[in-house]
């Protein structure tokens, strides 16, 4: 008996080099922090002027202050709101170096961002890990300044919202809580105020 709503559920199974074509995406240099594609050649020639930025490994880790001034994402309005009219680097604005520098200002930002981390597992009913509790006391810090600087910045991002910070304030950061194993996150490393 014939069947006019028959299917053949085979039918539009994609083919292996289908398959293969689809998981083989190409690698996306989008940035979300200025709305855009980022040139693939960051990471070999100096995208920097503000002259702070090194090379970063990754092209998307290779975004300068002053690319944010030209930016028009919100997240690029937050950056300029803040810092305000300016010639010079993000990282010499008075604000930016006291969130670095005032070790006593983390060590309470660090008391009050793991009661923030607590209510958010709780709230979204996962399970609370302490991310300060980690090896080196440069880490804590490291971590505490990205987000103590993304909080002051963004406000509240939201709930799983991750936004990245320029490579010179990346930089400083690291240069003053340098990892004893000098290996660092990257992009993950650059975990906000996703709560
Ligand atoms: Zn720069
Ligand atoms: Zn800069």
């Amino acid at each position: 008996m014939s069947n006019p709503h028959h299917i053949n559920p085979y039918a539009f199974f994609p083919r292996k080099n289908q398959l293969l074509k689809s998981v083989a995406l190409p690698p996306t240099n989008y940035c979300e922090l200025l709305g855009r594609d980022l040139e693939a050649d960051r990471i070999s020639v100096n995208y920097c002027e503000c002259e702070q930025c090194p090379l970063m490994p990754t092209v998307k880790e290779s975004v300068c202050c002053f690319d944010l001034l030209k930016a028009s994402t919100k997240w690029a309005k937050n950056w300029t709101n803040f810092i305000g009219e300016t010639d010079e680097c993000f990282t010499n604005h008075k604000k930016i170096i006291k969130a670095i520098t005032d070790v006593e200002q983390l060590d309470n930002f660090i008391q009050f961002d793991k009661l923030r981390l607590k209510e958010k597992a709780r709230y979204t009913r996962s399970i609370y890990i302490d991310e300060y509790d980690v090896a080196e006391e440069n880490d804590k810090y490291r971590f505490a300044c990205y987000r103590m600087i993304t909080m002051m910045i963004h406000d509240n991002l939201g709930i799983g919202k991750r936004v990245q910070l320029p490579a010179c304030i990346v930089t400083s950061v690291r240069n003053i809580y340098p990892t004893e194993t000098e290996v660092y996150k990257g992009f993950e490393e650059f975990c906000s105020a996703d709560d």
